[in-house]
């Protein structure tokens, strides 16, 4: 008998078990269903067992000590659901086991990639000569386009950085806004820049980098903007940041973890106007693409910038073949993650990632109303779907987060936006509906009034 099909049988029947129940259960685990994860608890069994066996731990004692975050009311950091095809897609690629390293080793996983990275680039109107990378989120993909982008400036200077190296090379610069993501900060550190090395933009109130504060560029900077800042969803600049750098020969890297995606609505031109023309963008497609973790795609109009570091040639991996995907990322060894890209656009058609993008986006003006509703204040203009909001006081806002929490009726947590302590909303999934939101609204208008701020307002009454 063929030896997956008792394993791969009742892992179909434990995984339609789960997302059967994952809608309607409560989005945080119980405590007995924390308490046991101790269940797992075992000394390396010495002997084999039957695979089943293990699976059968594994839904037993893992499904209930999940978050429910493939359910539609959870609300925390920058979290999508995945979407039917996108894992049904990723069941087959797993049982295919592809190396994606060239299209030698896995042709159909290098020519998955190449039609879903011509989709992507029509979908956010990219420059159709640009590399995708796909790797394994924002961060990987700010290191493709980091390095990249140093190596290249330095190159249009006449130094050959990956042959010379670091040490006897000009500084290139790092401009970055005062809102810079946390992710960036690791990726620079990694790169070899302190903290204090970067020069930071002030933001305005919305966080968005105010494009008349920029030091004066040169074509030795990097200029690193951000579409869809992760606590306020803003955009900064991209446009009128272009023209300043490009005008000096500077680069410009956009971390559009998220927010990029607002390019498949027309509804957000106005936001995104001008974002097409950085040299080099990071996105995820696991958060609001709804693709199964861990993918990203790192986006680069400048090709030979990125095959200039990410190249890596030995005698043995010369294995012949015409595209060769692992001189654009920084992994050797890599799964399909393409397919589930693929197949997640390929299911939705671009009138159904402009939907989902735009659903999300109501849900959070939604979100917004119902907690001023509840005599919060909303710290944001909601321009896509992120909601940011305080009590009365920091011990009220913390509250009453907690008090969510423990509901479990959703989840979403704490953040300081501009000097203040606020609870952070995210609406990334596809599952979330109308219903959830108000399933959710109810639980923080319980909360508010077992906390004793509950208010009525006259929109409310
Ligand atoms: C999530 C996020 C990142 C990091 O992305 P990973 O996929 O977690 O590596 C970077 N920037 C922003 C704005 C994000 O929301």
């Amino acid at each position: 008998m063929n030896p997956y099909t008792q394993v791969l049988g009742a892992a179909h029947v434990m995984a339609l078990d789960y997302l059967d129940g994952v809608c309607a259960r409560q989005v945080t685990p119980t405590a007995e269903a924390l308490r046991g994860l101790c269940r797992f608890d075992e000394a390396l069994p010495g002997a084999a067992s039957d695979p089943v066996d293990t699976l059968r731990l594994l839904h037993a004692a893992g499904s209930p000590a999940t978050m429910a975050s493939q359910g539609g009311r959870y609300f925390g950091l920058v979290v999508g659901g995945a979407l039917p095809a996108a894992v049904g897609a990723e069941w087959l690629a797993t049982a295919w086991d592809q190396l994606a390293f060239t299209d030698v080793t896995s042709p159909v996983a290098i020519k998955l990639e190449a039609v879903a990275a011509g989709w992507v680039l029509e979908l956010l109107g990219l420059p159709p000569e640009a590399t995708v990378s796909f790797v394994t989120g924002t961060t990987m993909g700010h290191l493709t386009g980091l390095a990249a982008a140093r190596a290249e400036l330095l190159r249009r200077e006449g130094y050959d950085l990956p042959r010379r190296g670091l040490r006897d090379a000009p500084p290139v610069r790092i401009v970055a806004s005062a809102e810079i993501h946390v992710s960036a900060l690791k990726v620079l550190s990694l790169l070899g820049y302190g903290d204090h090395e970067i020069e930071r933009v002030p933001v305005d109130r919305q966080g968005r980098m105010i494009a008349d504060a920029l030091p004066k560029l040169d074509a030795r900077t990097i200029v690193l903007a951000q579409a869809g800042n992760v606590n306020s969803g803003s955009f900064d600049p991209v446009g009128a940041i272009c023209d300043a750098a490009h005008a000096a020969g500077a680069w410009v890297h956009v971390d559009g973890a998220f927010g990029v995606w607002a390019k498949a609505s027309p509804d957000f031109d106005d936001l995104t106007r001008g974002l097409e023309r950085a040299d080099s963008w990071t996105t995820d497609t696991h958060k609001w693409l709804n693709t199964p973790y861990e993918c990203g795609l790192a986006i680069c109009r400048h090709p030979g910038a990125v095959r200039a570091v990410m190249g890596a040639q030995a005698a043995y991996t010369s294995i012949g073949g015409a595209a060769s995907p692992h001189d654009i990322v920084p992994e050797f060894s890599r799964r399909a993650r393409g397919v589930e890209v693929w197949a997640a656009l390929r299911s939705l058609g671009g009138d159904g990632v402009r939907e989902l993008v735009e659903r999300c986006c109501r849900h959070a003006r939604r979100f917004a109303v119902g907690l001023q509703d509840l005599g919060l204040e909303v710290l944001n203009e909601v321009a896509i779907n992120q909601v940011v909001a305080a009590a009365e006081t920091p011990q009220a806002t913390s509250a009453l987060i907690e008090a969510v929490q423990r509901s479990g009726e959703c989840w979403f947590g704490p953040t300081h936006w501009q000097g203040r302590a606020a609870l952070r909303i995210s609406v990334s999934s596809w599952r979330t509906t109308d219903e959830d939101v108000e399933r959710s609204l109810r639980a923080i208008a319980d909360a508010r009034r077992g906390l004793g701020h509950y208010r009525r307002t006259a929109r409310s009454a």
